[in-house]
């Protein structure tokens, strides 16, 4: 823009848009600014003294949404918590929009409970629990409508008010898609804390995959590490004839390629199976119940790939 030319000249509007700060104009704006008017917030107190007894916080993003985002993070809460009984793993739904993991995990018709040391999760497994926005609502076909503030709020109780017990070992966040209100909220709480990453899901083709790489510029802005990619449907195994065969085109490499080109790990593909689909839709556990699907393998080697990340950073 010019500097000549003075902001409020017709014709400037659209290159000055957005781009004005918010405090301009305002007569009060040299007080904010000196700091005299911030306070700090007492919750990040409460926040980091409830972050502080879990080791391993792992947010799961996507570009887009009905790539498998929730059912990976089922799977892949339940593979760590199936792998080893002595690790506690709480799963907590802020998919405030589409909530499902309730459904997934077969506990929808639950409620949470408050208690003197806070909100309680849900139980699936001894060692497996999960709170979601969900639980909260009267019913499940009510659609949430909130803006921003509500939502920052929400996620503020739950990582301030959810009593996940002594020790949680993995605290595993699904988000959803895109990069809204609910994951910069998460971000700016995170950062309180320490031991957060990121897991990015996504389908291979491209329209999905251009919507990653937004996921990740925005992962790198707000100082978000990414643990890497899963690509999730990469290909189809026929439960018949145990083909192989891709659903989808991966016209300029698929995850993988992205990944590589973007400097992040590339974690894994997970096959299509049908039977996920419904075990999902119906809350049974897949993974007990299908051991043979080579969908099972891929989602413990993926696993086995984010825990040993995990190890590193
Ligand atoms: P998102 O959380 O990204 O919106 P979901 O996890 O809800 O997506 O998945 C969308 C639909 O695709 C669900 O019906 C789910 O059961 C199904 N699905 C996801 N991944 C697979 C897979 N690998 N094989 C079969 N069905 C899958």
């Amino acid at each position: 823009m010019d500097p000549n030319v003075p902001s409020h000249c017709p014709g400037t509007e659209s290159t000055s848009a957005g781009k004005a700060s918010a405090c301009q104009g305002c007569p009060n704006q040299n007080i904010c600014a000196s700091g005299v008017t911030q306070t700090p917030d007492p919750a990040l107190e409460v926040l980091k003294y409830r972050m502080s007894s879990i080791k391993n916080k792992i947010l799961v993003l996507s570009g887009k949404g009905g790539v498998g985002k929730s059912t990976f993070t089922s799977l892949l809460a339940r593979v760590i918590a199936s792998e080893n009984e002595q690790l506690n793993v709480g799963v907590l739904d802020v998919d405030i929009c589409g909530p499902s993991l309730p459904c997934v995990f077969g506990v929808q018709d639950e409620k949470v409970h408050q208690s003197g040391s806070g909100l309680s999760p849900v139980f699936v497994e001894e060692n497996l629990s999960i709170m979601s926005v969900g639980f909260l609502l009267e019913d499940k076909d009510d659609a949430v409508i909130w803006r921003g503030p509500k939502k920052n709020a929400m996620i503020k109780q739950f990582l301030t008010e959810v009593d996940w017990g002594d020790i949680l070992d993995y605290l595993i966040v699904d988000t959803p898609p895109g990069t809204s209100d609910e994951h910069l909220s998460l971000a700016q709480f995170l950062k309180c804390t320490d031991n957060f990453s990121a897991i990015v899901v996504t389908t291979p083709q491209e329209v999905s995959l251009l919507d990653v790489r937004k996921e990740l510029d925005f992962a790198k802005k707000v100082g978000l590490p990414v643990l890497g990619v899963v690509e999730n449907m990469s290909t189809f195994v026929c439960p018949k004839c145990k083909v192989t065969s891709e659903i989808f085109p991966k016209n300029t490499g698929g995850a993988a390629q992205m990944a590589l080109d973007m400097g992040v790990s590339f974690l894994g593909s997970v096959p299509f199976d049908p039977t996920l689909g419904r075990c999902c839709d119906e809350g049974v556990n897949f993974l007990q119940n299908h051991t043979e699907s080579p969908t099972v393998k891929a989602i413990q080697l993926i696993v086995e790939n984010i825990t040993r990340s995990l190890q590193i950073i």
